[in-house]
């Protein structure tokens, strides 16, 4: 007998995606993190259309979370200082928003629970093995007491504990990207809106400022990584890019630190990743499937996507076919998400060179309607590859209502 069905191992978005979703389609899940919720993780705290739509589909309403903010437009700036003002279709409803992801990540944890899934805060897992005969996975915990499960998602971030344990980790791999955030508050009027700017040295990087209320944001900047090229001192760039008159004005003067910065990798290379392992026994979402998205470094639609694709996997093959539980989720990426990434890396090499990306602002910024379509495919309201991948087509697609009223 094993202890349960599917173990999770990380309880942020991909891990309480694929919990909840096993919980609902009645297998008995146990979440294990080694953190104690609500626990902050670095991020840009950004939730694309795409992000909304699988919050919704999941049940969670995340308007309701005391530091949601809606976003109504993104004005996106190019190094010759041109702006665009990308306003979103439909003020009514949202398209994007911010909240904390010390908010979000516990709201998840708090669904999951109530679906049924057993969540053990501040439990770290040390290691994992296949169980005697081939059926099932025993993972170890820092406490030396284990947990038994038929499978195991492992949704442990970039770094993914089991990955490596599993000698799945790619050598000296360090991430697409590199980005860096920090909290202000006090921050100016101008800063309400969603800014991200382009500059020259960041290319095809940017910095970024994202709304909370009550005059806080969350600023920061990525980098794409060139590997075996040190990133260089992220800090001191960072202090470069504040004291940019452009961004200095956004900011405004009041504007205030609230916490030291924080740098994290980001991983985006689902397509060419290993997507299970002990024979199908473990799935891996989220970051440690390396699912960001390679043009802009998003990953929270994309954790919440392959945690809930790697527990249909695993409830649709059932305890004795775990090969067709690793070829179901690998088909299922294959045919949908790792396509998305091939386009975001096309479109990542444009944004690369100065020329691709001055014929890029022009060709987004030229008509409202222009500007409306790129918003939306920025935004993930339909995905990157969706023109190409007819089978991901259904009626009224491209017409789909945003999820949540965008209240007063
Ligand atoms: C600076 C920055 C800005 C970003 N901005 C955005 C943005 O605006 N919008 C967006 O969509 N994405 C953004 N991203 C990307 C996004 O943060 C990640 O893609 C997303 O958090 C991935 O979710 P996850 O559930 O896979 O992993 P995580 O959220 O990293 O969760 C992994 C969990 O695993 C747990 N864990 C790790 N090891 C163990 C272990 N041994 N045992 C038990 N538990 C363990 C951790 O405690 C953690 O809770 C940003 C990333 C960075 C670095």
């Amino acid at each position: 007998m094993l202890d349960v069905d599917l173990a999770v191992v990380g309880a942020g978005p991909a891990g309480a995606a694929a919990a909840i979703t096993a919980a609902r389609a009645g297998l008995s899940v146990g979440v294990l993190d080694r953190a104690v919720f609500p626990r902050d993780k670095c991020c840009g705290d950004g939730l694309t259309t795409g992000a909304l739509r699988r919050l919704e589909s999941l049940g969670l309403d995340p308007t309701v979370l005391p530091s949601w903010q809606p976003v109504r437009r993104a004005r996106v700036r190019v190094p010759d200082g041109r702006v665009a003002c990308l306003e979103l279709p439909d003020p009514d409803r949202v398209r994007a928003a911010t909240v904390p992801r010390r908010e979000l990540d516990s709201a998840l944890v708090g669904l999951a629970r109530a679906a049924g899934a057993e969540v053990d805060e501040g439990r770290a897992v040390t290691a994992v093995t296949a169980c005697g005969g081939g059926c099932g996975v025993e993972l170890a915990l820092d406490d030396g007491s284990s947990l038994r499960a038929w499978y195991v998602v492992a949704a442990d971030g970039m770094w993914s504990p089991l990955r490596k344990a599993l000698g799945l980790a790619e050598r000296g791999y360090l991430g697409e990207w590199h980005a860096l955030r920090q909290y202000y508050r006090g921050v100016g009027p101008a800063a309400r809106d969603f800014w991200v700017w382009f500059e020259d040295d960041l290319r095809p990087g940017y910095a970024w400022s994202f709304p909370l209320p009550d005059g806080r944001a969350n600023l920061g900047f990525g980098l794409r990584r060139t590997p075996g090229e040190p990133t260089g001192s992220m800090k001191r760039r960072w202090e470069d890019l504040l004291s940019r008159p452009h961004i200095a004005e956004v900011l405004g003067p009041d504007a205030t630190p609230e916490e030291p910065v924080r740098a994290w990798p980001i991983p985006a290379r689902i397509g060419a990743t290993r997507l299970a392992g002990l024979g199908g026994r473990v799935l891996f979402a989220g970051d440690a499937a390396r699912a960001a998205d390679c043009m802009t470094g998003e990953g929270i639609a994309q954790a919440l996507e392959t945690g809930e694709l790697a527990a249909r996997a695993a409830v649709a093959a059932g305890a004795e076919d775990p090969g067709r539980a690793a070829a179901d989720y690998r088909s299922v990426v294959r045919r949908g998400m790792a396509l998305d990434d091939h386009v975001s890396g096309v479109f990542s090499r444009v944004l690369a060179s100065e020329r691709g990306s001055r014929a890029w602002f022009g060709i987004a910024n030229a008509t409202l309607t222009s500007r409306r379509v790129f918003a939306r495919w920025m935004f993930e309201d339909y995905p990157r590859a969706g023109l190409v991948t007819p089978w991901r087509w259904r009626r009224g697609w491209l017409s789909t209502p945003a999820p949540f009223p965008a209240g007063d």
